[in-house]
């Protein structure tokens, strides 16, 4: 939605509630009280913001459940803030989301953002992939501040270190359907043993997203063995195919990762690029953000999706 398109559907506070009304109830209000969904009515003063439980006697916000249940700000800032993600072709930083709300605060913009990328990490992709999906992983994060390039070089030997092994970097697995052109990523952090990237990690992702019998391409990393024909831990029954990056790279026979590989390019652009840095702490909620964007990128209703996720919290 462009600025016009956005003025012209939500008008007034009230516009912006009734949107909200619309998506979470459906035409029926539900008690979060006493689960009564007759004898409620809608007090039209505060914007319509209030709802009244004639069962009970208590008296509710319409945003009880949602995530803008406790703002103090107009809701047309969060829906427009949505709206800026999900057109934004690379990511919106928080100081470009401060400027364009007008928001006071830098970190009231950040968490903003964050509880928009939390919202977009609940998408549930359990079972969703199916027929092939290319599985890789990648390594983000621990890049210098760009003055201090030359510093780092000189005095970390570590610091071109790229791929697995990469001690100051976070690995990310990410599995890509090739029909549909979803992804899903999950960050992976040490288990017990300070191992990442172990076959353990690597099949529960594989079983988490991926129906039984799907073809699995993978590069030639050991890890993946376990989804090798007769492991006992395969349970799914996924059939992997190894792609060779040497000898097979684009062979046209279908054998290869490039389109997990590719998104692995958009992701770096965007977390050096928009975010310059991103902990460890947040990375699995910027990894949802990059996947919700992807998946959505070419329907119209990921806005509308957005806020589907944000009232069912
Ligand atoms: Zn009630």
């Amino acid at each position: 939605m462009t600025i016009f398109d956005f003025n012209k559907r939500f008008p007034t506070k009230k516009s912006a509630i009734d949107f909200i009304i619309r998506v979470k109830y459906n035409g029926t209000y539900v008690c979060p009280f006493c689960g009564c969904v007759h004898n409620i009515y809608r007090d039209n003063t505060n914007n319509g913001k209030d709802l009244y439980c004639n069962n009970c006697k208590s008296h509710f916000s319409v945003l009880k459940g949602t995530i803008f249940e406790n703002t103090h700000l107009d809701i047309r800032m969060w829906l427009y803030a949505m709206n800026l993600v999900m057109v934004a072709k690379k990511g919106i930083s928080a100081c470009q989301l401060q400027r364009e709300l007008g928001m006071k605060s830098y970190k009231g913009a950040w968490r903003m953002l964050h509880l928009i990328r939390e919202i977009m990490g609940k998408e549930e992709y359990k079972d969703c992939f199916e027929a092939i999906v290319e599985v890789d992983e990648t390594y983000v994060g621990g890049k210098p501040r760009k003055e201090n390039v030359h510093f780092e070089r000189e005095t970390n030997e570590k610091f071109n270190k790229r791929g697995r092994g990469s001690s100051s970097k976070t690995p990310v697995i990410g599995v890509k359907e090739r029909n549909s052109g979803r992804v899903h990523c999950v960050v992976a952090t040490a288990n017990a043993d300070g191992q990442k990237l172990t076959g353990k990690q690597l099949l529960k992702v594989l079983d988490n997203v991926c129906k039984a019998g799907t073809t699995v391409m993978t590069d030639q990393y050991s890890g993946y063995n376990v989804i090798d024909e007769g492991r006992a831990e395969n349970t799914k029954n996924f059939i992997r195919i190894m792609v060779n990056h040497e000898v097979e790279f684009s062979q046209g026979d279908g054998k290869h990762t490039n389109g997990i590989e590719s998104f692995w390019a958009i992701v770096k652009r965007d977390v050096y690029g928009i975010y310059h840095h991103v902990s460890v702490k947040h990375m699995q909620t910027y990894m949802d953000e990059f996947c919700f964007r992807m998946n959505h990128r070419k329907v119209e209703d990921g806005f509308e999706s957005l806020i589907r996720l944000s009232v069912a919290v």
